[in-house]
């Protein structure tokens, strides 16, 4: 049975690699590729964050979460390592329903979190290299025989395969005419400079992050929605530190080294559902907001759940 999987992100190639392994023919179709992606922009860590319905991405997060810790363990071209990070927040609120997934959670003492908030917790998840990462995809996609083909779609009907998985992230606007996809603009910034244990604050409104990489850690954040701009900012550059230094106030700023921004594809509800046109099953697998790389290997999963039901 022959697959095409429109998009070469981490959601596409995550499907593809699936597929792969199950023994199906895979041919990758995309008109950009790593490092041109916002994957490739991805801070990257493991959070659910910015995408819904939290029902489906608890259980999508929670099967990536264990992949990427056994990826961490036994690939370690794929750039994962697992770090501690608290989270900050200005209100009690109730816990996330993904606690009990992962390998640490507990509450922070009063003493332990910052002037500003007051709650928080502390937990352990796997940080991503995207740099590594998408570049490992991409070779564990050929070595299972998957074959990768730049090409612009215009419209799915011009497809001709048994199974579509239309993986296009924020391109679905166009592909799909779904209006409901949007981009979420985000601004970070790399620093050569290790915070010890991550920390955050990561509602919308206030996203601040210090995601510790082995040769840099990422600072953010921005989150400013339906803005298409790709240009850095002045303005969101010193927003961003301003709000890192509030919870890391060792961060030296003689030690940034760079910095990026990229859209998320964001959407009320990720789109992750069958329809069949023209006699073709297609997949939609689009609209990962701020969770793309966390979702990744449980959406694929359900993807092939999907194709094997049907
Ligand atoms: C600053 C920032 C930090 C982030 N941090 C995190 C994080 O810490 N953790 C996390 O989980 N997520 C994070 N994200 C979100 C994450 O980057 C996205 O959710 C994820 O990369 C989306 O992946 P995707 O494969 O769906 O889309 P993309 O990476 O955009 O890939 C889409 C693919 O579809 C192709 N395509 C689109 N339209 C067409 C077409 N018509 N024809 C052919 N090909 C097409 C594109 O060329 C591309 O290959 C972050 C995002 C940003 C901007």
């Amino acid at each position: 049975m022959e697959c095409v999987v429109v998009g070469a992100g981490v959601s596409g190639l995550s499907c593809a690699i699936r597929l792969l392994e199950k023994g199906y023919d895979v041919r990758i179709m995309a008109k950009e590729f790593s490092p041109d992606l916002v994957s490739d922009v991805a801070a990257a860590l493991w959070y659910p964050f910015l995408a819904h319905p939290i029902e489906k991405t608890d259980r999508w997060g929670a099967e990536t979460y264990s992949e990427l810790m056994r990826l961490g363990e036994e690939e370690p071209m794929s750039g994962i390592t697992m770090r501690f990070g608290r989270e900050y927040l200005r209100e009690v609120v109730e816990l996330p329903g993904w606690r009990n997934n992962i390998t640490h959670f507990r509450v922070l003492e009063s003493d332990e979190i910052p002037e500003g908030w007051i709650f928080g917790w502390e937990f352990e998840s796997p940080i991503i290299e995207m740099h590594h990462y998408m570049p490992w995809l991409l070779q564990r996609t050929r070595e299972l025989g998957g074959i990768i083909e730049e090409n612009v779609v215009e419209d799915l009907d011009e497809i001709s395969a048994d199974v579509i998985v239309n993986c296009s992230g924020i391109g679905a606007r166009e592909l799909c005419q779904d209006t409901e996809v949007k981009p979420v603009r985000g601004q970070i910034i790399y620093i050569d400079q290790d915070p010890g244990f991550g920390r955050f604050d990561q509602q919308p409104e206030t996203l601040t992050y210090t995601i510790a990489r082995r040769d840099c850690t990422v600072l953010g954040g921005t989150a400013q929605s339906d803005d298409w701009s790709l240009e850095l900012r002045d303005s969101d550059r010193e927003t961003i530190l301003e709000k890192c230094e509030a919870v890391w106030p060792e961060l030296d700023r003689s030690k940034i080294i760079g910095e990026s921004v990229g859209l998320r594809p964001s959407r009320s509800e990720v789109r992750l559902e069958s329809e069949i046109v023209n006699d073709t099953l297609i997949i939609h697998n689009y609209g990962h907001g701020g969770a793309g790389v966390t979702l990744s290997w449980g959406c694929a999963d359900e993807v092939v759940s999907l194709i094997e039901e049907s």
